[in-house]
């Protein structure tokens, strides 16, 4: 547990960006059977997103209509940048979401995914003055904003602004040092700041749950009957000053695994932090596409290139040398939408993307593997 506010917020945060699905749309029946296991547990952290497709009213109907509000706390986030034309449009999101929510208010507010390239939209929308607009009216209790960006910024922006009452950052132990996403270093100026924090992609994107080969080995051999995710979990949250832990957890098997060892949580052990760092130095010399799903960059292609599907096609080949099954998935990801070879270079995904990805480049590379 973790005292925030005098309250007390149990580490595992349930991330609703990747619900479980049915066709195309998501299985609320499941989602139901998983809010139940994770209350029942007495876990109290959910977190949506007005971005995030059909998360918000999934939450409405898995949550708000079955559970007293005082029972469970609810974050979501306003974004500047993805479907957001104007000032206007982007507040419209904050109405949108109580309605869509039916919760009444938030108990965490975010501004969502600051980037180098778009933090300052949030400024030109006078969005921080609107979100402590609605904290005075109490419409939201905290407020923070998630973060994609290095240090220096993250510095300047709470030195700027600290009246946050908390960041969300994305920490796991293969981007500890990875010059893209800068975990630790990131870590290092939130707590500096005296911010307590909110941990996103602890399982990064799910590569984590399914890590290289050599890493199984390692992790199996101290302990056959921990899951791969679990040790990804474990390390974020046996850090100092995390409020909770997110994990975008999409089935009841997940669930069941995650509350296995959060329920009665132990940090790492100094021969499990030993492990750790080995799984990193094996991590540090892979190369696969270090892409997380989060499908932000997917609505602005042009030419319907499903990017996500494609990288994770390709890491088959990179991370595990399965050439025909890399070809093979890729061909199913790519049925009736865009190849890798239709991409024309606009770089309106590279914008968009929160790992900083050279998504062209990697499209050449998936060209030629996969296609040719
Ligand atoms: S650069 Fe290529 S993949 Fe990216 S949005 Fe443009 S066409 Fe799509
Ligand atoms: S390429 Fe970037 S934006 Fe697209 S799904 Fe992967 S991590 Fe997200």
């Amino acid at each position: 547990m973790s005292e925030y506010f005098g309250k007390e917020v149990p580490k595992l945060g349930f991330g609703l960006m990747r619900l479980p699905k049915k066709g195309e749309e998501i299985d609320i029946e499941q989602v139901k059977k998983m809010v139940d296991l994770y209350m029942d547990a007495g876990f109290t952290y959910f977190d949506t997103a007005f971005v995030y497709t059909g998360s918000e009213e999934a939450t409405k109907k898995a949550l708000v209509d079955r559970y007293p509000r005082e029972s469970y706390t609810l974050a979501t986030k306003i974004n500047a940048f993805l479907m957001a034309t104007d000032e206007k449009a982007c507040k419209e999101q904050f109405f949108t979401s109580l309605e869509r929510t039916g919760a009444g208010y938030f108990d965490y507010y975010l501004l969502h995914a600051f980037m180098e390239n778009n933090y300052k939209k949030y400024d030109e929308y006078h969005i921080w003055d609107f979100v402590k607009e609605q904290k005075q009216k109490g419409l939201i209790k905290y407020f923070g904003f998630s973060y994609h960006a290095g240090p220096e910024l993250l510095d300047e922006i709470l030195t700027k602004h600290s009246e946050v009452d908390f960041i969300q950052l994305q920490i796991n132990y293969a981007d500890w040092e990875n010059p893209a996403v800068t975990s630790r270093a990131n870590y290092e100026v939130a707590r500096r700041h005296g911010k307590s924090i909110v941990v996103m992609e602890p399982v990064k994107g799910g590569n984590l749950a399914n890590p290289p080969k050599e890493i199984q080995k390692l992790m199996h051999d101290y302990d056959p009957t921990m899951s791969y995710a679990s040790w990804a979990i474990r390390f974020v949250a046996s850090l100092d000053g995390i409020l909770t832990v997110l994990s975008g957890m999409s089935s009841v098997e997940q669930m069941e695994d995650n509350l296995s060892y959060m329920k009665n949580f132990k940090p790492l052990n100094d021969k499990e932090q030993e492990i750790i760092k080995q799984a990193q130095k094996i991590i540090n010399g892979f190369s696969t596409i270090p892409c997380t799903a989060c499908h932000y960059c997917v609505d602005g292609c042009p030419n319907n290139i499903p990017i996500p599907d494609v990288f994770e096609a390709m890491n088959k080949q990179l991370g595990e040398g399965k050439r025909i099954q890399a070809i093979s998935d890729y061909k199913k990801a790519v049925e009736g939408k865009g190849k890798a070879s239709d991409c024309i270079e606009c770089k309106q995904c590279e914008e968009a993307c929160p790992q900083h990805l050279k998504i062209t480049e990697y499209l050449v590379t998936c060209k030629k593997e996969l296609e040719e």
